[in-house]
C-alpha cells in the first residue's frame, strides 16, 4: 500500500517502515532502540496517543521526560537542551510528503533542529492522515488543521484558535515560527519512520 512513498523516502536516505495499528508502532520502535540508552521527544499527540510515552517510562532508558516541568521553566529547557544530544529521539510529523520529504512548522523550534542534527538517531511515527501530495500541500495542512488545533491545545491567543483557520498572524503566541523541510538525509537512514496505516495526532 505504501510502496510508492517508501521508495521516495529511500532515495533520500530515510527509511519507512510501515505498520498497521499503535502496538505494532511501538513494538517497532522499541525493537530499534537498544536498552540503556538516551532518548528525548519533541511533543506529539501521536507519541502519546499509542502508549509509546508509558512503555518506555517503564523501560530501561535514560529517558528525558519534559512532561514532568512545567512548559517553558529552567528545568523544561534543561530536558530540551539534553534531549538534542540523546541516542534516540523521538517525534511525529505535521506532513509527510509523497515525493519523500517531512515538513514541520514549530513554535520553540526544539523539534525541528534535533530531527535536522543533533541526535544520533530520529524515529517518526506518523498515521497516514499525514501523508500529502507536495510541500505546498504539506504547509496548507499544518496552516489549517495541524496548528489551530495544537495553538488551541496549548491554550494560546491566536486568531486560528477561534476560526479553525490560519489568520496569517503575528501574534506573540505564534505556532508557526519555523518552518522546515527535510528534502533529504547526508547520513543514510539516520531517520527512521514509522508509517502506521491509520488516522494518529492532528
Ligand atoms: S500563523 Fe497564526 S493564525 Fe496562522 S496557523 Fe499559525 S498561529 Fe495560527
Amino acid at each position: 500500500m505504501f510502496e510508492k512513498i517508501i521508495q521516495k523516502f529511500k532515495e533520500n536516505n530515510i527509511s519507512v517502515i510501515p505498520v498497521e495499528n499503535n502496538e505494532e508502532a511501538c513494538r517497532k520502535v522499541l525493537e530499534i532502540i537498544p536498552k540503556k540508552s538516551s532518548i528525548g521527544y519533541g511533543g506529539s499527540i501521536t507519541l502519546e496517543s499509542i502508549g509509546l510515552f508509558d512503555r518506555i517510562k517503564s523501560g530501561d532508558y535514560e529517558f528525558y521526560d519534559k512532561s514532568k516541568a512545567v512548559y517553558g521553566s529552567e528545568e523544561y529547557f534543561k530536558l530540551v537542551d539534553l534531549s538534542q544530544h540523546v541516542d534516540y529521539f523521538l517525534s511525529s510529523s505535521n506532513a509527510i510528503t509523497r515525493d519523500g520529504k517531512i515538513v514541520n512548522m514549530d513554535r520553540t523550534g526544539n523539534r525541528v533542529s534535533s530531527i535536522i542534527f543533533g541526535p544520533k538517531h530520529v524515529i517518526i511515527v506518523v498515521g497516514k492522515n499525514k501523508i500529502v501530495d507536495d510541500v505546498d500541500s504539506a504547509i496548507e495542512r499544518i496552516r489549517n488543521i495541524a496548528a489551530p488545533l495544537n495553538a488551541k491545545r496549548l491554550k494560546l491567543n491566536t486568531p486560528c484558535v477561534k476560526t479553525g483557520r490560519c489568520m496569517d498572524c503575528s501574534s506573540p503566541d505564534s505556532i508557526c515560527c519555523s518552518t522546515v523541510i527535510i528534502h533529504k538525509q547526508f547520513k543514510p537512514n539516520r531517520i527512521t519512520i514509522i508509517l502506521v496505516n491509520k488516522d494518529l495526532g492532528y
